[in-house]
């Protein structure tokens, strides 16, 4: 199923895309009268992250209300695609994780040789919640701080089961789904501060580069993992006002999806809706020093997953306290 978060007439609720429509699940689980005891409408049904921390019964609600929509043939519970505003699939995640250097041909772009598997390890790190935010959201630009802002088209795993130490065999019992990810990164600090530059000050400013709110968009749906197959076959590519930027396969990582989440799972317990982006191919801005700018709206197409698109804007002049 390509599950979404989405607004009609009414509050944010669970749907499901299916042709040219959005089901609305919330409204039709609580006509269904789904039994969970939480109140008139399931826990489940009330959004993505609450319908991964229920489990396998959460899924079945999910399938049930999803077939009683459809065959009501009740149009209260249908909305037009075109009509509905999608928000992000997940938004407040314990755990936004993503891979660096996944890609040989990204490695390559920025410089570096690309080290043989078997000698190296994935290399992960994590971005703030905050950083999230959903299809048609604007990525906000920081302004002074950063003028080299950069997109990174990638392929997420959303976690649906809690999982430690899992061997690679067993990753994808811990899957949920798949949801498109742009892993925006600022590629220079600008920092009024003249510093010693050294490799950890540079390390520090890359990370930091991935943290600024708005850098993250996801969506617009999570697909559910009995729709993807195979996560390793997968065409992504990335377009900045339409012109096609990145375009690779997925089976182009080197490290697997598998692989990634048995790596990380050694180190931490996976939960229910962690997200874990997967790492970028070649075709960055940074490679042609051509950076996003206020009015540029940047695409992330994967085939199966949708499209995620964000408009760019400039910095928000107030302060949010
Ligand atoms: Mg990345």
């Amino acid at each position: 199923m390509q599950l979404v978060m989405f607004d009609g007439t009414g509050p944010v609720r669970l749907g499901a895309l299916f042709g040219e429509y959005a089901y609305d699940l919330t409204s039709a689980g609580a006509a269904m009268g789904v039994d969970s005891g939480s109140g008139p409408v399931p826990l489940s049904l009330r959004s993505i992250k609450l319908l991964l921390a229920s489990g396998d019964k959460g899924l079945d609600d999910v399938h049930r209300a999803f077939e009683f929509a459809v065959d009501s043939g009740d149009e209260t519970w249908r909305f037009p695609v075109a009509g509905v505003r999608l928000h992000a699939p997940i938004t407040t995640p314990r755990k936004v994780l993503a891979l660096a250097g996944n890609y040989a041909a990204h490695i390559r772009e920025g410089g570096r040789e690309a080290p043989e598997k078997e000698r190296s390890a994935p290399q992960v790190f994590m971005k703030p919640p905050t950083t999230l935010i959903g299809p048609d959201e604007p990525i906000r630009l920081p302004g002074d701080l950063c003028a080299a802002v950069d997109y990174e088209g990638e392929l997420a795993v959303v976690i649906g089961r809690r999982c430690f130490a899992v061997t690679p065999d067993e990753a994808s019992h811990c899957i949920a789904g798949y949801v498109n990810f742009n892993d925006v990164s600022c590629r220079r600090l600008s920092i009024e501060v003249e510093r010693e530059p050294n490799a950890r000050t540079a390390f520090f400013d890359w990370l930091n580069g991935k943290w600024f709110d708005t850098f993250g968009p996801i969506g617009p749906a999570l697909v559910t993992i009995d729709e993807v197959p195979n996560p390793q076959a997968l065409q992504l590519q990335t377009r900045v006002n339409g012109e096609v930027r990145q375009h690779a396969s997925t089976a182009e990582m080197i490290f697997g999806v598998d692989e990634i989440i048995s790596w990380i799972s050694r180190m931490m317990t996976l939960e229910p809706g962690d997200v874990i982006a997967t790492g970028t191919p070649s075709g960055v801005g940074s490679s042609t020093g051509r950076f996003l700018q206020p009015g540029d709206v940047v695409e992330v197409e994967i085939s199966g997953l949708g499209v995620l698109r964000n408009p760019v804007d400039g910095p928000t002049p107030e302060r949010d306290t």
